[in-house]
């Protein structure tokens, strides 16, 4: 199976409101344009150094979403031209990401991400301190970032039951975060949930975006 086929066999399975975010991490720039040159234009990296030579080097009309875990030092270099960050798991960080882009002059959108696996090794808030960071209205202050959704993932099982608890669980989440903090604002709509292995079940479940990497690119050599 080509790039082309596969990307144009997931595109078949989505709804008209879920978005797909290709997710290129460790491929070379001519797998991503191949999926370019198939029609797809947003893409998703988990390294800051990398996706910023990527977005160097390819086209400009990409849409680049970091999906990794962002580290503080590391903002400044994509807030000129990232399009969302998907993985915003503490206000200090949120803070940063709206320093930098005033610097830039932009507004970025931005996604918290939310712990749901029952794992160790994913990051992210849980529940609570989700509503406690949005409890304390000091994010409105911050007037360069836009939170735009929540962003999940579920544990790797086999157990497809537990992975639809799980987005099940974000989605009722995130109707709780949109009603108490985002009632006015059209903008907070977007849930990121979904890989290749599971996002059949995240759309289901609400996803908006499904993050989708090995099912386009093949495996990953790290
Ligand atoms: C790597 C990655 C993906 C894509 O994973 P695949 O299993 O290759 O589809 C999605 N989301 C995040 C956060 C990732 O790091």
């Amino acid at each position: 199976m080509s790039i082309k086929s596969n990307l144009l066999e997931i595109l078949s399975q989505l709804p008209a409101r879920v978005r797909l975010v290709a997710v290129s991490k460790f491929n070379p720039n001519e797998s991503i344009m191949e999926a370019y040159e198939a029609g797809q234009r947003i893409f998703g990296e988990s390294k800051v150094q990398e996706m910023t030579e990527k977005y160097e080097s390819l086209p400009k009309d990409i849409e680049w979403h970091f999906i990794g875990h962002l580290q503080t030092n590391k903002v400044k270099y994509m807030t000129p031209y990232v399009s969302m960050i998907h993985g915003i798991d503490s206000y200090k960080l949120l803070c940063e990401v709206d320093k930098q882009a005033k610097k830039a002059g932009r507004v970025i959108p931005c996604l918290l991400q939310i712990y749901i696996a029952q794992e160790d090794t994913k990051f992210g808030l849980s529940f609570d301190e989700c509503r406690d960071l949005l409890s304390n209205n000091n994010w409105k202050e911050l007037k360069n970032i836009s939170i735009v959704g929540l962003m999940g993932m579920a544990t790797n099982t086999d157990s497809q039951k537990q992975i639809e608890a799980e987005f099940c669980s974000l989605n009722n989440f995130f109707t709780e975060i949109k009603q108490t903090f985002f009632a006015q604002e059209s903008n907070f709509k977007e849930l990121s949930m979904g890989m290749s292995h599971d996002f059949p079940l995240a759309i289901a479940q609400g996803s908006t975006l499904v993050r989708v990497g090995s099912k386009i690119f093949g495996e990953r050599n790290y």
